[in-house]
């Protein structure tokens, strides 16, 4: 049940930033870079981190589509900024072939592999067809490891491993069409193409599930998928090591510093895959240890980063991360909008004032609190009060 607004609702843009496409926030430009493969290289990676000191505020974030933003760009310097990513090969020719190419891939592919190779196929197709117009947030999955990794990760339109080979699924459908990985792009485009004549996106606007559950996938989506895997947790895989972002986010420093080590591969689970197997020290922002109490609470940007959040998120969130139940997830959100998770968490705290959060349980950031008007001073004094009632 939504929570009657004590203020304005959040505004929905219906859009992401991009590089070419930046949106304003409370602390500057926020810049989107959709790095191709979802890796930059060590060279790549040093030089993003030295143009977020010299450009924005050195804070780089990780997004839940695998996608890093600069924050805190100043528009004296954004021109520079997509100078020197241009150089970088990290910036589309127009912003158009930038929000096509909206692609999410599973971090674990090898060279020459079924996701790399799709992955590659895709990214240029989406580049070249400039008569697809797709909503602003439309995008797609490549994940086609031996079991799919990404499907709680959002997307419109997935390529991955079903029971007997790769399929094309639209997302909220239980089938998908069996594919070979040379047809790939040319079906998944074409399966965007079929959501758009089917009345997917009225007015510019809308998601393939929303579209599958009033009329179904297409008749010949009839291949079953394969199970799916839980999210990997931190440590060595076969490609390197998962380490966390706090908040999904990382100072420059700590970002250029783990490029020392490798190439860095982004993922949606606030997670760097660093292609390495040597030791990392300790640095600010990172998150080595799969017990660390950390890894139980997310929180928005919050204030002063976000104009609409009414309250400071993070600190709050990082004070209480050790009082949150074994197993349980805290949620501190700036607004209702529930940015840093769309979907339920055990505990909620929503901003409502400058100092002040509703507390919900096992709900969204907008749904009905359980207290109101908690001051972040008496949730520090007795974080108690988080699990009261449950
Ligand atoms: S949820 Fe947080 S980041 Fe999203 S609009 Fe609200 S305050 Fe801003």
């Amino acid at each position: 049940m939504s929570k009657n607004a004590v203020s304005a609702d959040p505004k929905v843009y219906g859009w992401c930033p991009g590089a070419l496409r930046p949106m304003m926030s409370g602390d500057g430009l926020v810049v989107r870079i959709r790095a191709p493969l979802g890796r930059l290289s060590p060279s790549q990676a040093r030089e993003v981190a030295k143009q977020s000191q010299s450009c924005g505020n050195g804070l780089i974030d990780l997004s839940a589509r695998g996608n890093l933003q600069l924050r805190g760009i100043r528009e004296d310097r954004y021109e520079t900024l997509i100078a020197a990513l241009g150089e970088l090969g990290l910036v589309d020719a127009d912003p158009d072939a930038e929000a096509r190419r909206n692609i999410l891939l599973t971090p674990f592919w090898a060279e020459d592999d079924d996701t790399h190779a799709v992955a590659t196929d895709l990214n240029r197709s989406l580049t070249l067809v400039s008569d697809l117009t797709l909503p602003g947030k439309f995008g797609f999955a490549v994940d086609c490891g031996p079991a799919p990794l990404l499907c709680g990760s959002a997307a419109d339109i997935r390529i991955e491993q079903g029971k007997e080979g790769l399929i094309l699924r639209a997302d909220g459908a239980e089938t998908g069409l069996s594919i070979t990985r040379n047809g790939a792009a040319e079906e998944a485009i074409a399966l965007a193409r079929w959501f758009l004549d089917q009345g997917g996106a009225p007015e510019g606007r809308g998601r393939m599930q929303t579209l599958i559950a009033r009329r179904g996938p297409p008749a010949s989506h009839v291949a079953t998928r394969a199970i799916s895997a839980e999210q990997p947790s931190l440590g060595p895989c076969a490609t390197g090591q998962l380490i966390a972002l706090e908040f999904g986010q990382i100072p420059s420093d700590s970002f250029a510093a783990l490029a020392g080590y490798g190439a860095l591969r982004l993922t949606p689970w606030r997670m760097l895959l660093i292609e390495t197997t040597k030791d990392l020290a300790p640095m600010p922002g990172l998150i080595l240890e799969a017990t660390d109490p950390r890894l139980q609470v997310v929180a928005c940007t919050g204030a002063p980063g976000c104009l609409q959040a009414h309250a400071a998120t993070r600190d709050l969130a990082r004070d209480l991360s050790p009082h949150v139940p074994k197993g349980a997830q805290l949620h501190v959100s700036g607004c209702s909008k529930g940015c840093a998770q769309p979907t339920p968490a055990d505990l909620v705290l929503t901003a409502s004032g400058a100092d002040t959060f509703d507390l919900i349980h096992h709900g969204k950031a907008s749904d009905q609190p359980l207290r109101e008007t908690l001051s972040a001073a008496a949730l520090r004094a007795n974080p108690a009060i988080l699990t009261e009632g449950s």
